[in-house]
């Protein structure tokens, strides 16, 4: 199997081809080796940071920046969003709190204050 991919490590953006081989992926096109490691990552086990908004149930129109702690698998981004629009954060609130303590095996942390 072979995929073609562009690495978002970094700016340069490296042309990267990841192939299995017997059941060991490598990949090749990458200027350095974080490329490989984000390559072989991204083909066998796809993850995201997800950044997103929550409500603030004691403010009118206030919503709250959030993000996942850890990145998390790229098929439970439904299933953290759902959650996450079933949240609501109350003010005040200081950059870093976890809003929520296990979305998909992250925590959800205010990435700003709400006074
Ligand atoms: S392989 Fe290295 S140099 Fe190329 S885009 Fe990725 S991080 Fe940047």
């Amino acid at each position: 199997m072979k995929k073609e991919l562009t690495c978002i490590i970094c700016p340069r953006g490296c042309a990267l081809t990841v192939t299995e081989n017997d059941g060991v992926w490598t990949a090749t096109g990458n200027a350095c080796p974080r490329g490989a490691t984000y390559g072989v990552a991204e083909a066998t086990h796809p993850t995201r940071t997800i950044t997103t908004l929550v409500r603030v149930k004691n403010r009118v129109d206030t919503m709250l920046s959030v993000k996942t702690e850890n990145p998390i698998a790229k098929e439970r981004i439904p299933e953290l969003m759902r959650l996450i629009h079933q949240t609501s954060a109350l003010a005040p609130v200081k950059a870093g709190k976890v809003i929520l303590e296990d979305a998909c095996g992250s925590r959800i942390i205010a990435t700003r204050d709400v006074e």
